[in-house]
């Protein structure tokens, strides 16, 4: 049995206990009183459930084609470098997983993952629903990959097919991205007004198809008033947030970071930058996602759109509570408890109660942060294959000590 002793900190609740994790089962036996022992020293630390990252692309598929950006290995020490046990992939893959076939072929590909990988299936323009009860993703406008439509229509014939299903969309709405392909700058080619227009057709499928919807990476503090809306008159709908719509915004791009911090959706304003982190404090948005998106340093200098972000999770979530006066249950919400269920459908029988909680019976699965210790991030300390960060330079307040996966401990960083 695994025992460690310290100040533990759940959505509804920070406590002082000890959390004893069966290793033979990998789940939380029970949660005792303090006794002063303890297999690992949590002094200065949070003892937070397991985080899990809903929105990552490791890139692997069985074309093997991008394992020279990031593979299940690597983008797996990542996500225990940044405190995270469990992610969710996405399927824009050069085979991507549309069907029960190439399904089943890339998740034997995710068991060299130390963390639990869940994968999403593609919904593109021709596919059809899986047999196997798995989460979709829907691109609606041009990203990277193929899975992508062209018109609010193409999309809705594809949707019709996917009732009552679990679907995930990144808004961004087709036409208005073509019609803005002249525009001077990434972030003007790509407007809020795209990603505003999307949303209101995401939420008109989620309600007219019964989905159980989610939003991916939001970006804009107008459409945030649409997916409150939304939540208010019961529409089953949640939100992610990034990392870098968090800390960034366009008053801070320089010619010389421009190229790095490119991605989709772009870099917003500054207000648009604030009402992301309210809505992550109150709730209205439901999850800390990263969108990990390893492009290596050479593609980034040609433009390519997206920012690596697994092995800072948790020294973020850190600077969320040092800086913007995030709460511990605050952060066990948005970091842990929420995305566990998301996943909670998907996951095999032996989790138990899933991730989220520390509690008996769920997954023994911890992330322990240090809050004392600050982190300067460089780019020589990240352990994704493409190796460079867009928080390097930064010093984050604190970082994370331990990753616990199923009671075997990870770590010290
Ligand atoms: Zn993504």
């Amino acid at each position: 049995m695994l025992r460690l002793e310290g100040t533990i900190a759940n959505h509804d609740g920070v406590f002082e206990g000890a959390v004893l994790i069966d290793e033979s089962t990998g789940l939380i036996d029970s949660i005792e009183a303090r006794t002063g022992v303890s297999d690992l020293d949590t002094a200065g630390c949070l003892i937070f459930p397991g985080f899990g990252d809903i929105h990552i692309h490791a890139r692997e598929d069985v074309s093997g084609q991008q394992c020279y950006k990031e593979d299940f290995a690597t983008t797996s020490a990542a996500a225990v470098q940044g405190g995270v046990v469990q992610v969710a992939d996405m399927p824009n893959n050069p085979t991507a997983p549309v069907d029960d076939a190439r399904y089943a072929a890339k998740e034997q590909l995710t068991h060299k993952s130390a963390v639990h990988v869940t994968l999403y299936a593609g919904i593109g323009p021709t596919t059809r629903p899986l047999t196997r009860h798995v989460p979709y993703k829907a691109f609606m406008g041009p990203s990277v990959g193929d899975l992508f439509f062209r018109s609010q229509a193409e999309l809705e014939s594809a949707i019709e097919h996917y009732r009552g299903r679990n679907v995930s969309f990144h808004c961004e709405d087709p036409v208005i991205l073509e019609a803005s392909k002249g525009a001077p700058t990434h972030e003007s080619r790509r407007p809020a007004v795209a990603e505003i227009t999307a949303t209101e057709f995401a939420l008109y499928l989620i309600e007219k198809y019964e989905l159980i919807g989610k939003l991916c990476h939001y970006s804009t503090g107008e459409g945030l008033k649409l997916i409150a809306a939304a939540k208010a008159r019961g529409v089953r709908v949640t939100a992610e947030v990034t990392p870098h719509h968090l800390y960034f915004d366009d008053a801070m791009l320089t010619d010389e970071n421009r190229l790095w911090l490119q991605m989709n959706p772009p870099l917003r304003s500054p207000a648009d930058r604030i009402a992301m982190i309210e809505a992550l404090r109150s709730g209205l948005i439901d999850y800390i996602a990263t969108d990990h998106a390893p492009h290596t340093i050479a593609e980034k200098m040609q433009g390519v759109s997206g920012v690596p972000l697994l092995d800072t999770y948790g020294a973020f979530a850190t600077w969320l509570m040092a800086e913007h006066g995030f709460t511990p249950e605050a952060i066990a919400r948005v970091c842990a408890w929420n995305p566990g269920r998301f996943v909670k459908e998907f996951l095999p029988a032996r989790f138990g109660l899933g991730f989220g909680k520390v509690a008996a019976g769920y997954i023994g699965s911890l992330s322990i942060v240090d809050m004392k210790t600050p982190w300067l991030v460089t780019r020589e300390q990240m352990k994704t294959k493409c190796a460079w960060s867009p928080f390097e330079g930064v010093t984050f307040p604190g970082r994370v000590r331990y990753t616990v996966l199923e009671g075997r401990v990870h770590g010290e960083a």
